[in-house]
Formats: C-alpha cells, structure tokens, sequence
C-alpha cells in the first residue's frame, strides 16, 4: 500500500515537472523564448534543438551562396532555390517563415524572433 502510494507521488511530482515546465521545482528558471514557444521542459528542450538546425541550415546556405558565387563579377544566385538544397533549407524549422535573402549583397537571414543573430 504504501509503495503505491509512494510510486503515485513520483508520477505525480514528474508529471509537474514536465507540464509546467522550469520553475521552482525544476530549480532554475530560463528566461521565456522571444516566440513564446516551448513552455514546458520538453517543449524548450524540443525547440532549442529546432534552433540549432535553423542555425546550421544558415550556415549550410551561406556556405552554398558563396560557393555558387560568380568570382570575377561576384554576382550571387538570384534566389535560394539556385543553392539547389532542397526546400527545407529555404524556410526556419522552427516558424516556417521563409528565410530573408538579398540576391544583391549575398546575405541571408532569420526573421523568426529570437534568430535574428543566426
Ligand atoms: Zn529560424
């Protein structure tokens, strides 16, 4: 009987946790996302790792850019499509906002907050 009781209170204890997310049982607090998104442990854990493929598709179109790149009159591709990654690469994991790409200076960026410094 008790150990039913006891296995009940830790459900219950790690089903807190897990819906309410980094508060004062989970110990330190982390600041809210700029998107509001993620409010539970889970739920950061999921989209911080969603912003890490963000930053990476970044650096793999920049990469791309530069090496589609014309070297003598540096002009860049007209769109993110002639980068030729594919059309996940052109959009952010996390909001779906398609990325912002100046065919004229080569840049590409995030406009998803929080990814503004991708
Ligand atoms: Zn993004």
């Amino acid at each position: 009987m008790i150990g039913i009781l006891v296995a009940v209170a830790i459900v219950i204890v790690l089903a807190i946790v897990f819906t309410v997310g980094s508060g004062a049982l989970a110990g330190k607090s982390e600041p809210a996302r700029p998107d509001g998104k993620g409010t539970t442990v889970v739920g950061k854990a999921l989209y911080r790792a969603k912003d890490e493929v963000c930053r990476s598709d970044l650096q793999e179109l920049r990469l791309s850019i530069e090496t589609k790149t014309d070297p003598v009159d540096n002009t860049h591709p007209q769109s993110l499509k002639d980068t030729g990654l594919g059309a996940d690469f052109y959009k952010c994991p996390v909001g779906g906002e398609p990325y912002e790409y100046d065919p004229t200076t080569g840049k590409v960026h995030c406009v998803h907050p929080g990814h503004e410094k991708y």
